[in-house]
């Protein structure tokens, strides 16, 4: 039996865990002085469901399990996030969340597998689902040896790194090995850097295009923790089909004047924000 980070939560407590993933995450960009706060808000829901929704068969005290879940954030820029979530979920100690980019910390401005529960050094863009596919690969491998767990191959792309070519590769050689212990999430908040997807390198239609490379198509509401924990339950979604879930956000989500703004890419909240923001986290519960 593969442990989870956590005991399944209710809707209520996964709602109060977002929360407080967003306000300790806002806290750890504006103390570093350093962050990407838009897509670290963006994709709070997500990690929220992948590690406290019971998703990922992971365990925090055995960080290496031969059978675990692998989790990739290929927008390794959300690297606060990651470290924000795994913290919270007991992979460290939150303290160490003090140290996100200082000399000499490993919690570094793209994730590090010096930390417990990363599984891959990423943020060169285009990097993460080409690495998922290879795990992916690993899991069909072992979930066909007699006796040997199955496990899953989770990757956490941004939109506007999907201009990369490198996915597409990967897209190719997934769907040709039949790769459905994959599970490619795509957080589609249609801003990439400054300025919108669809101005720079137009991505629509985005599900068409996972289908024609032969990849089994979800979408969904990206801070819907429900409808999200229903998705993932329905992994595979067709046997022998790798699994693509374009989750629609918005960037920044949960706080006003940072959501949908092209402006916060890489801002990082002044004292003033910072407290604004929390503020307006604490009037949610
Ligand atoms: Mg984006």
């Amino acid at each position: 039996m593969r442990a989870t980070a956590r005991a399944l939560m209710s809707a209520e407590d996964l709602r109060r865990q977002a929360t407080a993933i967003r306000k300790r995450n806002l806290r750890l960009i504006h103390d570093a002085g350093a962050g990407h706060t838009g897509g670290d808000l963006s994709a709070a829901d997500i990690l929220t469901v992948l590690y406290f929704g019971g998703v990922l068969r992971v365990d925090p005290a055995n960080p290496r399990a031969p059978d675990r879940d692998r989790f990739f954030l290929s927008k390794g820029h959300s690297s606060g996030l990651l470290y924000t979530t795994l913290a919270l979920a007991g992979f460290f100690p939150e303290a160490e969340l003090g140290t996100y980019m200082q000399p000499l910390s490993r919690l570094s401005g793209h994730p590090s597998t010096c930390v417990p529960g990363v599984e891959a050094n990423t943020g060169a863009l285009g990097h993460g689902l080409p690495i998922a596919t290879g795990a992916g690969l690993a899991a069909k491998l072992d979930g066909a040896a007699p006796g040997a767990g199955r496990w899953r191959a989770f990757v956490l792309t941004g939109d506007g790194e999907l201009q990369e070519g490198s996915n597409w590769e990967a897209a190719l050689i997934a769907a040709q090995q039949r790769l459905d212990a994959l599970v490619l999430i795509i957080d589609r908040n249609r801003i990439q850097m400054m300025d919108r997807t669809e101005r720079i390198a137009g991505l629509e239609p985005l599900g068409d295009k996972w289908r024609a490379f032969g990849w089994a198509v979800r979408e969904v509401d990206g801070h819907d923790h429900a409808a999200l924990l229903d998705v993932f339950s329905q992994v595979p979604f067709e046997p022998g089909r790798p699994n693509c879930v374009i989750a629609n956000t918005r960037k920044g989500r949960g706080v006003s004047f940072i959501e949908d703004s092209t402006g916060w890419h890489h801002r990082v909240p002044t004292d003033a924000e910072l407290a604004a923001a929390l503020a307006e986290l604490e009037a949610e519960g």
